[in-house]
């Protein structure tokens, strides 16, 4: 972490950006853009003609249950247990919840994650989400859907959570530390953002267009804090392409080609549409999965469980969705992406050659099984 973020001071030095540490806060609109305050060390006082806001999110609290970091915990607490905990608890079965219970479950932990929605991971493509399910109760992980939580009280003994279940009994779960992922919240308290009227949505985040720009001239905000995946790498290329606009070129982000990844064991990867999305939006698709199973590297790895799935145009081959849960799902999706941003075919992929032996040969089977055409399974 301090060798990453050293990194970022000697990257900001070499690209000569001043850093000043602080808070920033909006103190006035001015002919021709803004003061920015800055409460640090020393406090200082900025004027500048863009200003772009890209200040994250935080994690979202349950009511009635503040994060103490001690017992009642967020990601930062999830990441500062000193031992591991004999019982864990995770409320939330997002991709945090999900990487943080299933990390803990590794180290020894006995993990229950507790889960309001009825589907498990409901925003990954269905074949995943239960292949997933598999693998990861397989591990141990207890995963209960459904639920309904009370109230959340500490002690000396630990975390008591009362929930009422999917079949409406009274439950309470008894624990050492609670980690609560339920989503998070856009961190623009603290900006100021009404001494400039700076455009705020009811859930706190910075209204911005499909460019980043706000409803103030010369200011953008990008990442956490506007609408849209809270992805890294998402956030990464909204900056770049906000100072391309700046300097008066094209900067141009692909919403449709965003990865997502799960850092879990198992790993989690897809892009594009899952089966249940092209369902809903009623368009003539084929499907076609390879599993690892088959695959001469992940035998060799000894990692096995998973696939790589591939969702098609029906009439025009098209690649509109890839869903990858398996070994090096994280590094495969990119083939992936790429495919989809040049709008290759399914086709086009399984006529593409890929070494041997590489996990990248299950992404050309799956391609191949679009038209019921692999060569190894
Ligand atoms: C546990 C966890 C795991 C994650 N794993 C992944 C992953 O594997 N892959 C992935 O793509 N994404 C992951 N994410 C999401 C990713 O971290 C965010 O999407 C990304 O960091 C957003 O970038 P950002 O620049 O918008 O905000 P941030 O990276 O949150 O940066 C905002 C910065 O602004 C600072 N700040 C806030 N207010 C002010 C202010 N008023 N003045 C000055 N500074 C301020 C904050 O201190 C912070 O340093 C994860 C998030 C969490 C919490």
């Amino acid at each position: 972490m301090k060798q990453n973020n050293d990194g970022i001071l000697y990257l900001f030095k070499k690209n000569k950006v001043a850093f000043f540490h602080g808070r920033g806060s909006f103190a006035r609109a001015v002919d021709g853009g803004y003061e920015i305050a800055v409460k640090g060390a020393p406090n200082e006082t900025l004027a500048a003609k863009h200003v772009i806001v890209a200040t994250g999110s935080n994690a979202r609290a349950l009511p009635g249950a503040a994060f103490d970091e001690a017992q009642i915990l967020s990601n930062d607490g999830a990441l500062r247990i000193a031992a591991v905990p004999k019982r864990l608890g995770v409320v939330g079965s997002g991709v945090i919840g999900l990487e943080m219970g299933s990390v803990w479950r590794r180290l020894g932990a006995d993990v229950t994650v507790l889960e309001a929605l009825p589907d498990f991971l409901g925003a990954v493509d269905a074949g995943v989400a239960k292949e997933a399910f598999k693998a990861f109760t397989k591990q141990g992980l207890k995963i209960q859907l459904g639920v309904k939580i009370g109230t959340v009280k500490t002690g000396k003994a630990g975390v008591g959570v009362s929930y009422t279940d999917a079949k409406g009994a009274e439950q309470t779960l008894e624990v050492d530390k609670l980690i609560v992922s339920i989503g998070r919240v856009p961190n623009t308290t603290g900006l100021n953002a009404q001494a400039v009227g700076l455009a705020l949505d009811e859930r706190g985040a910075i209204v911005v267009d499909a460019e980043c720009r706000t409803n103030l001239a010369n200011v953008w905000a990008v990442g956490d804090v506007v609408r849209g995946p809270m992805l890294a790498h998402k956030a990464e290329e909204e900056g770049v392409a906000v100072a391309e606009r700046i300097a008066g070129q094209h900067g141009h982000v692909n919403f449709n080609t965003i990865p997502w990844v799960i850092y879990t064991s198992p790993e989690i990867a897809w892009v594009g549409q899952t089966e249940q999305q092209l369902k809903a939006e009623g368009r003539a698709y084929k499907a076609g999965q390879f599993p690892f199973l088959a695959n001469g590297r992940a035998r060799a790895l000894g990692d096995t469980t998973g696939f790589v799935k591939f969702l098609a145009d029906a009439a025009t081959d098209e690649i509109l969705g890839v869903h990858i849960i398996g070994p090096l799902a994280s590094e495969l999706i990119a083939e992936a992406v790429v495919a989809m941003e040049f709008k290759a075919s399914a086709e086009d992929i399984a006529r593409i050659c890929h070494a041997h032996p590489s996990l990248s040969e299950a992404t050309k089977e799956a391609a191949l099984a679009v038209d019921k055409r692999t060569l190894n399974f």
